[in-house]
């Protein structure tokens, strides 16, 4: 793999002290805009980022792979989870509980790799309070409200009800995307790939998340 850091001679753990802390990126969007797809071929593309598994007490939906899409809980193990802080940020979403597991996120942080969350405006909130430095917020919108219907309808995952019930809240989460960062109305996969993959280009070289800068650059100074 190539290293997506591009200051010369750095490797990681190399004699430079260069290192990364690793960031979040958070992708958020209303159901059917093309997120899942999106965020699959970023992580198919980029072995620096790990996507983070959420917990849910949501079934199952056909195809979907217990601690690979979710973990699927109970609503007993949920709550044992929140409420002894397991959970870096937790919502209820079309009444179903939601929520992120706060170990692996840090484990994969502090050994410098990426993590992409697929979360709602409401969980973007809670990290914003607690990882605010760490952050990445991007929210994808469809072009048309046609093409959202269009996407939710041949999903056919979901039963009508469900569907009727999305739609009606596409509106609300759409309302939210002042909170983001990055907005990117999703044409074309490829090009909303193409872009979303120069954000994290950009943000992995923000120097906050960089250390042993100082001790690089004295280092080349001391040379010169
Ligand atoms: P779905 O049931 O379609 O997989 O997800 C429904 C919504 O819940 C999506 O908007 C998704 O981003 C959000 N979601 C999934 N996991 C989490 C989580 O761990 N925390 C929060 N806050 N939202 C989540």
């Amino acid at each position: 793999a190539t290293s997506h850091f591009s200051l010369p001679g750095w490797k990681p753990g190399s004699r430079s002290g260069l290192a990364r802390r690793g960031l979040m990126l958070v992708l958020s969007s209303p159901s059917g805009a093309g997120k899942t797809t999106l965020s699959r071929r970023l992580l198919a593309e980029d072995d620096r980022i790990t996507m983070s598994v959420s917990v849910t007490t949501r079934a199952p939906r056909p195809g979907e792979v217990d601690g690979k899409d979710y973990f699927f809980v109970s609503k007993e193990r949920f709550e044992e989870l929140r409420d002894t802080g397991a959970l870096l940020e937790h919502a209820t979403v079309f009444s179903n509980l939601y929520g992120t597991p706060r170990q692996a996120v840090e484990d994969a942080l502090s050994a410098g790799r990426d993590v992409l969350f697929d979360i709602d405006w409401q969980g973007t909130q809670q990290l914003d309070q607690s990882a605010e430095q760490d952050l990445v917020k991007v929210f994808l919108l469809p072009p048309t409200a046609e093409d959202l219907e269009k996407r939710l309808r041949t999903r056919a995952q979901d039963t009508d009800d469900v569907v009727r019930q999305r739609m009606s809240k596409a509106s609300d989460e759409i309302s939210h995307f002042t909170e983001y960062d990055y907005i990117l109305i999703n044409q074309d996969v490829e090009d909303s790939l193409a872009k979303l993959k120069a954000i994290l280009q950009a943000e992995r070289l923000k120097r906050r998340r960089l250390t042993g800068l100082a001790g690089f650059v004295k280092g080349l100074r001391d040379a010169l």
